[in-house]
């Protein structure tokens, strides 16, 4: 199953991704997402997430 990579440098702490993907996704107090749950996707929808990302820093490997 692909999981999810966060191209840090491109985030801007929205937390949209955090918000549709709680397991997954962390904005951390640098204010840049992290996933916290790469195994976790089953849980939710991360190719909606990344589609969803304003600035399409999310991708799927
Ligand atoms: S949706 Fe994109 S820009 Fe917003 S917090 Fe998540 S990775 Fe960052």
């Amino acid at each position: 199953m692909p999981k999810p990579v966060v191209n840090e440098d491109a985030c801007e702490g929205c937390g949209t991704c955090e918000e549709m993907c709680p397991e997954v996704f962390k904005v951390g107090d640098d204010g840049k997402a992290q996933v916290i749950g790469p195994d976790k996707c089953n849980t939710c929808n991360c190719q909606e997430a990344a589609d969803t990302c304003p600035v399409q820093c999310i991708t799927m490997e």
